[in-house]
């Protein structure tokens, strides 16, 4: 049934995300087990900076769709573009990062194309042509395999699941015209105000160091700040730390705040509660630090420290600085 994968390539800052080249490595283990050629799209204002990023990796054509209205992101915009390079590519398969913006606009250009659409995936297969996806449910608790036999069938696959494609190459580039009216843009985004710089946001983040309501203070999240900056990580917190005040809301990780998927996850003088657990439990290694041996996080974590934060994250923190010269 297929005969063509389309990856969407996501830009952000004119660079091609990550994430993009995480699913074109999925995208080419479809493509192996017969289906179809590859090729990625860049949408709007950043495709001609992202072009060489994406001509140099796996595939075989990058499409590339301009307009005066995709200048900034509108969800309606973009599904439409994106229509236009699945009817010009004949791809029957379409691949999103479950990131913000995949998930919605994975959603709307599903509804546009008549498209069936599993969000959140983790492992993506070719059963008899049609996709046949592995996703958690039920908080992580279980994982479903799902197939599909619509016409056109499209996915959204979490941050870190599979390594990021790299490459030489020099994929041929085709444009697609689209038509967009003013009337067709019910919502678009205004205005971007990022956050503390140059940090990966916590979904994307291979490595993450979360902090609890143990830190006692915004002001002691700075010890793990150090200890973030010495392994390229990024700071997460629990809920009882948000509440407390010691850290945004952005920051949180479990059920009412962010769901992550990291290669390393530090959970520090964090008890292990089932709401925190459902938000990181797919973290392929867990690291918990807690000074009470029987917290609930240790059932969960690959490696426990017990031992007074206080103490153990500065030590931490050099130990890490002098393996890594940071
Ligand atoms: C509807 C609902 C939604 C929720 N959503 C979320 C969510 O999204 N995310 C989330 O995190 N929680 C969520 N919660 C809250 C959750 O149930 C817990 O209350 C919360 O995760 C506890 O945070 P904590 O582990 O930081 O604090 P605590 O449970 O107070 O644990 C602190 C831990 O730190 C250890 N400790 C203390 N001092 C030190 C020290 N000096 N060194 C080392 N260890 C130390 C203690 O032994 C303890 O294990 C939700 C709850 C509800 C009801």
């Amino acid at each position: 049934m297929a005969n063509g994968i389309l990856v969407f390539g996501e830009i952000r800052g004119g660079e091609l995300k990550a994430i993009s080249k995480e699913i074109v490595t999925a995208a080419n283990g479809l493509s192996e087990s017969g289906g179809g050629p590859v090729s990625l799209a860049l949408i709007g204002e950043g495709a001609d900076a992202a072009l060489s990023a994406a001509r140099a990796l796996p595939v075989a054509k990058v499409w590339v769709v301009k307009h005066p209205l995709l200048s900034s992101y509108s969800s309606q915009a973009y599904a439409a573009a994106l229509q236009s390079v699945i009817a010009t590519s004949g791809a029957r398969i379409v691949l999103f990062g479950a990131t913000a913006m995949g998930r919605d606009l994975s959603a709307r250009a599903a509804a546009r194309c008549d498209a069936s659409l599993f969000p959140d995936c983790t492992e993506l297969s070719l059963a008899s042509g049609a996709l046949r996806v592995k996703r958690p449910v039920y908080s992580g608790k279980v994982y479903a395999e799902l197939e599909s036999k619509a016409d056109v069938q499209m996915a959204s696959i979490r941050p870190n699941v599979y390594p990021a494609a790299a490459g030489t190459g020099a994929a041929e580039v085709g444009e697609v015209p689209v038509e967009i009216e003013e009337s067709m843009l019910r919502g678009r985004v205004r205005e971007i105000v990022r956050t503390a710089g140059g940090k990966k946001d916590l979904t994307e983040a291979e490595i993450i160091v979360s902090g609890g309501r143990s830190l006692k203070g915004a002001e002691n999240f700075a010890i793990l700040d150090d200890l973030a900056r010495a392994m390229g990580a990024t700071v997460g917190a629990s809920r009882a730390a948000v509440d407390a005040g010691y850290a945004p809301h952005a920051m949180q990780v479990g059920q009412t705040g962010k769901v992550v998927n990291p290669k390393l996850y530090i959970a520090v003088g964090i008890s292990g509660a089932i709401q925190h657990l459902v938000g990181m439990r797919t973290s392929k290694v867990i690291v918990a630090l807690n000074k009470d041996e029987n917290a609930p996080i240790f059932q969960k974590a690959d490696y426990g420290i017990v031992g007074d934060l206080f103490e153990v994250v500065p030590k931490l923190t050099e130990e890490f600085k002098k393996l890594l010269g940071t």
